[in-house]
């Protein structure tokens, strides 16, 4: 079961950092042709939103979930992210910041689920 919680935890940290880089690439290359690099340095960058964790004690806690908690992953800061979706002005950027949004949500189910199996072992 311990190597099982490894494999997973290991797992969790490749899609987690696959998503919030790679994939954007992925996406930005199949829907943006020649400006592809551009829409993925764009999309990388959302990972900014992570600064609002350098308020938080402990600054880094792997099993905290940062959806709801930090003031830039907050639920009002989602619904402004959402709204910005719709100006074309700001769309690349919104996008770009509800995939990260979608990225830490996926890597909270993560959590819960790593941390049930290892409730289970005690
Ligand atoms: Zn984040």
């Amino acid at each position: 079961m311990t190597t099982t919680i490894y494999f997973l935890e290991h797992l969790q940290f490749c899609i987690h950092y696959g998503l919030h880089f790679l994939f954007p690439g992925i996406l930005a290359w199949y829907f943006y042709n020649s400006q592809w690099k551009k829409v993925w340095i764009i999309w990388a960058s959302t990972i900014l939103v992570d600064l609002d964790h350098l308020l938080a004690t402990p600054m880094f806690d792997p099993t905290r979930c940062s959806i709801g908690f930090h003031p830039l992953h907050s639920y009002p800061a989602i619904a402004i992210y959402v709204v910005l979706l719709f100006p074309a002005r700001t769309r690349l950027v919104a996008i770009g910041l509800v995939m990260h949004m979608l990225t830490d949500y996926q890597d909270c189910c993560w959590n819960r689920y790593i941390m049930a199996l290892q409730s289970q072992l005690i």
